[in-house]
């Protein structure tokens, strides 16, 4: 609302330009191609990543985390290649999921050592293709030690492993808890001293790294993210006091949140950074030697992106008015709400040629899919936008085109451009 009153403008398209984004002459921009250009070029629907925007998000906060901290890179975020090659170069490490993302960082990164693979349920394949990448496993519980210990046995290697802790506390305030409780993530912090007690014996083949902690995602709270960081070097400094060898490796997670929705406030990254340096600081002695790591995605990548897609309708209903688009859900199903919302809200949208424009009618912007989840934004308020306009839906850059279910109903794919 303040975004209205200061400028006159959409909030959605007042958001983006807060954010980066440019709109010379009223009409987004992207790299130095207007929307409509990709569009045009590309055909829709179309995400749009810019490089720009991640550089100087990846810059800002080279800038003020401190200097030995290590910046990884959580693939899943966007595996998208060109995107992912961007990535390579810029961040001091790549975080993979599963096997298909070693296939695609593998040819990318230039240091092997610096890929780590995190997941519960790796499967023999990942395990097998990881060793011989010479990349680090987050080791998600026992067994799984001992099947990367057998591999490695067999292909006579050895391999690095870290453990993976389901952390005794969570991350306050919003976002996504992942940990304080019972989980399928990592093992559980008080059955780890077990763990490290029988490594020297029964895990020979494994170079014992330290640990991977990660508590939630999607946290826009600098004091909860704070606060965690603090829980997290006293967690690893209590299990590096039981550990087999000296804790070489801690990957802090992440959760770095961005603002989808109107009533958010990005995070305070300076304070973040404050936090951290002091807690990296005053880290006890027995995590000194320990490379600090932290997996950042959505925070990285998220802001970066823009769904386009086409009005192909428009119609009124009762009294409504609809915009039909030839998105949808099938593409990007976050914005839709579908992936975890617990209530509805709008990602910031804009019409991609009216950026300067202020809003003049409340619509409601669908997808195609035959459902009434496709709903892009629902009662937004935008200038007028009728067949063949684009509309842009921001904070696209992350968890949208690879997480959404794209065999739904057999659309064509969404194209991609890394601008
Ligand atoms: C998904 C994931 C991340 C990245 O989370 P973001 O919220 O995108 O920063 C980091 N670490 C692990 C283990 C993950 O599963």
């Amino acid at each position: 609302m303040a975004d209205k009153a200061e400028t006159g403008i959409a909030w959605g398209a007042a958001r983006a330009l807060e954010q980066g984004f440019e709109s010379p002459g009223g009409t987004l921009a992207i790299g130095g191609k207007t929307a409509s250009a990709l569009a045009e070029a590309q055909g829709t629907p179309l995400f749009v990543y810019s490089g720009n925007l991640i550089k100087a998000r990846m810059a800002a906060l080279k800038r003020l985390m401190p200097e030995d901290l290590h910046i990884h890179y959580a693939v899943k975020a966007n595996p998208f290649p060109p995107l992912l090659e961007l990535m390579a170069e810029l961040a001091d490490g790549l975080d993979l999921a599963s096997g298909g993302e070693l296939a695609l960082a593998e040819t990318l990164s230039k240091n092997p050592g610096h890929l780590s693979l995190t997941g519960p349920g790796k499967g023999s394949t990942e395990i097998l293709a990881g060793i011989a990448a010479g990349l680090l496993f987050n080791a998600e519980s026992e067994t799984e030690l001992a099947r990367i210990e057998e591999h490695a046995r067999t292909m006579g290697v050895r391999a690095r492993a870290a453990l993976r802790i389901n952390p005794d506390f969570d991350l306050r305030a919003g976002g996504m808890r992942m940990g304080g409780g019972a989980s399928f993530f990592g093992m559980d912090a008080e059955a780890a001293p077990g763990v490290m007690q029988r490594w020297t014996k029964k895990y020979p083949h494994l170079d014992f790294q330290g640990f991977h902690i990660f508590a939630g995602s999607q946290n826009l709270d600098a004091g909860a993210l704070s606060d965690m960081h603090a829980a997290t070097f006293d967690l690893a400094a209590r299990l590096a006091a039981r550990a087999p060898a000296p804790v070489r490796y801690l990957n802090i997670g992440g959760g770095y949140g961005i603002p989808y929705f109107e009533k958010e406030q990005k995070l305070d990254i300076e304070s973040v950074a404050s936090s951290l340096s002091r807690a990296m600081e005053v880290r006890a002695d027995n995590l000194s030697g320990a490379r600090i790591a932290i997996e950042l995605g959505r925070y990285l990548v998220g802001e970066a992106g823009v769904y386009l897609v086409r009005v192909l309708d428009r119609k009124v209903s009762h009294g409504k008015t609809f915009l039909i688009t030839g998105g949808g859900m099938h593409q990007h199903l976050a914005a839709t709400g579908n992936l975890g919302q617990v209530v509805r809200r709008n990602f910031p949208v804009a019409v991609a040629n009216k950026m300067d424009a202020p809003a003049e009618e409340t619509v409601t912007v669908t997808g195609r899919l035959c459902t009434p989840l496709d709903v892009l934004a629902r009662d937004v308020q935008l200038p007028w936008a009728g067949l063949g306009d684009l509309i842009a839906v921001f904070q696209s850059g992350a968890y949208a085109k690879s997480a959404s279910p794209s065999g739904f109903l057999s659309h064509a794919e969404a194209g991609e451009i890394l601008a």
